[in-house]
């Protein structure tokens, strides 16, 4: 890749995964990324580590920084000989001013490349069940702007398409529509908004001409949103899909394995970090080898336990004489990433399962070193010390909670806690859980956290 490029992306609608691979592959490499407030914030985990990231927002009227400054900012960056990339929202050059920042680049002598991406204007009424054109109800489509410069008082173009999709126009909806009568549509004409579309938050207007704005009284409109003017509004009783599709709030580290249960909304609640106190717990780490027994309870425990264990420049083979224990099959898959197999795994994903399976073994007089967070149930190591075990605790890793994106909990039909530590952030930040959501959870024990929380949460399987 050269140095000192702008690539004017376009980062697609909302959805992050509606961005071009060739657009991944410049925000991949970019020095800096300029991203507007509309694009996934979802995308700017994939710029490389370092990379300098600026919002220059683009709300409807408040813009965070003037299009001119924008450019400038573009150049300034590349002629310090970096690779900028300039994620847009949807297309680069379907209103968004693109075209501008291109003309900036050719003036100032910089090499870009504009790198098209998916239109809210396509992509929206896609996700609300809504083809632009088909067969049977027109054979032509517009894309019009609802808002012009400002000062610029002309009403509203209103082109003679089949279909007519209106951008920027949700301040204006009201002169919109009496253009599109006054142009000679009928009052019956069909009308659709699109909110947030694509997002797990989209939500679908629609009426006639006549009857819109009572249809938005109850709830107004909120932006980004679109509107489809056309008989194609009437497909979307048969073509919806997207709102079908449970919405999914996921609060733990790895939400590309839940994507077929529906809607992901990734919402990380809780970042683990490996405990610092090397001082204190060296010694046991040392001599881990020597214990008669190691219990996992989480698959955090064992990543943090290993990595110690390699910083000790040790590795699985001081293990041959010790037994192991996993509280549940995803910890002893995690053992099995380190090359061991668990003696012990439960059915009863739980502290009581692992102790139910630990009562057929006499451990009286046995050492038993537990690896866990800072912050866990004392009900296993009581349970084993009252059966005679020498129990030892290290705490290899903490949980911290994280600051998260809002979350709309009305367009939220599932939580999904991942452990007991989600749960707990959960509550510490929302109270608990709405009425409306069903709680989900992955085990027994982040059950049994649920629980104590008054939360009723069933175990995915
Ligand atoms: N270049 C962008 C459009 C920029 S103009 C594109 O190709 O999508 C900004 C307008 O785009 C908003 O006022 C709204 O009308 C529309 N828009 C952007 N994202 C949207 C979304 N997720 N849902 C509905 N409309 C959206």
């Amino acid at each position: 890749m050269p140095k000192t490029m702008v690539y004017l992306v376009g980062a697609g609608p909302g959805d992050k995964d509606l961005i071009t691979v060739k657009g991944l592959k410049a925000l991949s490499q970019a020095d800096v990324v300029l991203y507007d407030h509309l694009i996934s914030h979802d995308l700017l985990a994939i710029a490389k580590p370092g990379a300098e990231k600026i919002s220059v927002g683009k709300f409807a009227s408040d813009h965070t920084l003037p299009q001119e400054e924008i450019s400038a900012l573009l150049i300034q960056k590349a002629k310090e000989g970096k690779v900028v990339a300039r994620l847009k929202g949807g297309d680069c050059y379907l209103f968004g001013r693109g075209g501008e920042e291109a003309q900036a680049c050719f003036e100032a002598g910089i090499a870009f490349e504009v790198i098209p991406g998916i239109t809210s204007a396509l992509a929206a009424p896609c996700y609300a069940g809504i083809p632009p054109t088909h067969r049977d109800c027109t054979s032509s489509v517009a894309i019009v702007t609802g808002h012009r410069k400002k000062g610029d008082d002309r009403p509203i173009d209103i082109p003679h398409a089949g279909t007519v999709i209106f951008l920027m126009s949700v301040g204006n909806i009201q002169n919109i529509i009496q253009s599109l009568l006054t142009a000679g549509y009928a009052a019956d004409t069909k009308i659709a908004a699109v909110e947030h579309g694509t997002c797990y938050n989209q939500r679908v207007v629609k009426g006639t001409l006549d009857n819109f704005l009572d249809c938005l009284k109850d709830k107004p409109l909120r932006t980004p949103a679109i509107f489809i003017v056309g008989k194609v509004v009437e497909l979307q009783e048969q073509l919806d899909w997207f709102s079908k599709k449970p919405r999914i709030l996921h609060l733990g580290n790895h939400p590309e394995r839940y994507a077929h249960l529906g809607i992901i909304v990734h919402r990380q609640i809780i970042h683990c970090v490996e405990a610092a106190d090397n001082e204190q717990i060296n010694p046991s780490l040392r001599k881990a080898g020597q214990y008669d027994w190691i219990v996992f309870t989480s698959g955090n425990g064992v990543k943090f336990f290993f990595k110690k264990i390699h910083a000790l420049g040790l590795d699985a083979r001081i293990f041959s004489k010790t037994r192991f224990a996993a509280i549940g099959q995803a910890t002893a898959q995690r053992l099995m990433e380190f090359g061991i197999k668990a003696d012990i795994c439960p059915a009863d994903e739980s502290s009581k399962g692992l102790l139910e399976m630990f009562a057929e073994i006499d451990v009286a007089g046995l050492s038993i070193l537990l690896p866990q967070a800072q912050v866990s149930s004392d009900e296993l190591p009581e349970g084993l010390s009252k059966r005679g075990a020498k129990v030892e605790k290290l705490v290899v890793y903490q949980t911290i909670d994280k600051d998260i994106e809002d979350v709309d909990f009305d367009y939220i039909d599932q939580i999904l806690f991942t452990s007991g530590s989600t749960v707990r952030a959960f509550v510490k930040k929302f109270g608990g859980v709405p009425k409306h959501i069903q709680a989900l959870c992955l085990g027994l024990s982040t059950q049994a956290v649920a629980k104590e929380h008054n939360i009723d949460a069933k175990i995915l399987k």
